[in-house]
C-alpha cells in the first residue's frame, strides 16, 4: 500500500517537474540519524497542538466525551521552549493527539520553526478548517512536509454522520482549493495524501473515493486505512456493544480491515508482540510526556517540557523503565484493550 503510495505521488511529481523544489540539507539529516541510533533519542515525536475538537465523530479515537484530563491548547512559548531541546537529533514530528490542529493558530508558526531544523512535519486533520482559520498561503509558506486529510466518504450524508458535525461541499471544497493553489504554485511540499478509514459503509465504494480525491480534488496520494474502534475507552465501551459496532461498521467484504468478530469478541488480525512507541514520544499540550497515542487521558505522563530538559525526562529512570520493560511488551493496562497491530 505504501509503495503504491509512494509510486503514485514521484510519478505526479517527476511529470510536473516540482520535485525540483527539494531542498534537503544531508548533513544534518545523517548527523540527527547518528545521533539517533547512538544516543537513542526518539525517531519520532508526536504533539498536541490543542486537546479539543470541532467535530463529534462516533469513533474517534480519543474520546473527548469520555475524556477526564484538563482540555486546552498549547502556548507557543512551550512549543518553543520544546522544540529548542530537540532540535540537534529531532527527525519527524507529528502535529495531532486528542484534538483537531487546525484549532491552534500557531500551528504553522510551529511547522515553519521546526522545518527551520530540518524536520520532517506532518499534520493529520480532519480538513474542516483550512480555508476559515487559516490562509491557504500560510499552509504553502510553512514548508509543511504532509498534510493527512480525511475522506471517508462521496455519500454527503454518511460524510456528515461518520464526521459528525463536517459539511461534504464545504470540506472538499477547502481541500480542493488547497490542492490548486499548490498546483499553481508548482510545489512539492506539503505532500496531501487523503485518509479513508474502510468501514462497513464504505467498502463497496473504495473506487469511486479514491477516483474523487485524486482526479477531482487532486490530493497527491490516497491511504486506505482500518477502522479502529475506541475500546480502549472505558466510557465508549460502557455505552457500545461490541455486536451493534460489527453489524454497523466491520467491514464484511473488504481485506481491509483490523479485527475478525469470533464467538462475539473481536480478535486482531495482525497483533505484534512489541509496540513502537518505546522509540517515540508524545508531547501533550499543558507539556508533559504522554506514553502513547492511546492513552488520551494521559494517565501515564512524564515531567513537563516548560520544568525541565526534553531529554532529562526522556531519559529519567521512571520513563526508561516504562518504555523498555512496559510499552515496549504492550504491558500496561491500556495495552490489553488497544487495537495497534
Ligand atoms: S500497545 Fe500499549 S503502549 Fe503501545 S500504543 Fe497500545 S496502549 Fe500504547
Amino acid at each position: 500500500m505504501y509503495r503504491k503510495l509512494i509510486k503514485t505521488v514521484i510519478k505526479y511529481h517527476v511529470q510536473n517537474k516540482t520535485l525540483v523544489s527539494i531542498k534537503l540539507d544531508v548533513k544534518t539529516i545523517l548527523r540527527k540519524f547518528i545521533t539517533c541510533m547512538v544516543a537513542k533519542t526518539p525517531i519520532s515525536i508526536m504533539i498536541e497542538p490543542a486537546c479539543f475538537c470541532n467535530l463529534k465523530c462516533p469513533l474517534c479515537t480519543t474520546p473527548h466525551k469520555y475524556m477526564t484530563r484538563k482540555q486546552g491548547m498549547m502556548e507557543y512559548e512551550t512549543y518553543r521552549k520544546f522544540l529548542n531541546d530537540v532540535k540537534d537529533f529531532a527527525f519527524i514530528f507529528t502535529f495531532n493527539f486528542a484534538g483537531e490542529p487546525f484549532l491552534n493558530p500557531n500551528l504553522f508558526k510551529m511547522v515553519k520553526a521546526a522545518s527551520e531544523y530540518n524536520i520532517f512535519t506532518l499534520i493529520l486533520t480532519n480538513a474542516t478548517l483550512i480555508e476559515e482559520n487559516r490562509r491557504i498561503q500560510e499552509i504553502l509558506d510553512s514548508q509543511l512536509n504532509v498534510l493527512v486529510v480525511d475522506i471517508d466518504h462521496i455519500d454527503p450524508l454518511l460524510f456528515s454522520q461518520f464526521r459528525k458535525g463536517a459539511n461534504f461541499e464545504s470540506t472538499i471544497k477547502q481541500i480542493k482549493k488547497l490542492c490548486d493553489a499548490k498546483k499553481e504554485q508548482k510545489r512539492f511540499f506539503p505532500l496531501i495524501v487523503a485518509e479513508v478509514i474502510v468501514s462497513r459503509e464504505n467498502e463497496d465504494q473504495l473506487q469511486d473515493i479514491y477516483d474523487l480525491a485524486m482526479n477531482k480534488i487532486g490530493v497527491d496520494g490516497v491511504w486506505f486505512k482500518n477502522i479502529c474502534f475506541p475500546l480502549h475507552s472505558k466510557g465508549f465501551r460502557e455505552e457500545h456493544d461490541v455486536s451493534e459496532l460489527v453489524e454497523k461498521y466491520l467491514p464484511k467484504r473488504s481485506k481491509k480491515k483490523r479485527y475478525n468478530y469470533v464467538n462475539g469478541n473481536l480478535e486482531l488480525i495482525n497483533r505484534s508482540v512489541k509496540c513502537g512507541w518505546r522509540y517515540k514520544s508524545l508531547v501533550l499540550w499543558d507539556g508533559r510526556l504522554g506514553a502513547c497515542c492511546y492513552d488520551y487521558d494521559g494517565v501515564y505522563t512524564f515531567g513537563n517540557v516548560n520544568e525541565q530538559h526534553f531529554l532529562d525526562i526522556w531519559n529519567s529512570k521512571n520513563y526508561r523503565y516504562y518504555r523498555e520493560k512496559l510499552i515496549k511488551f504492550k504491558k500496561l493496562e491500556l495495552c490489553e484493550k488497544c487495537s495497534t497491530e
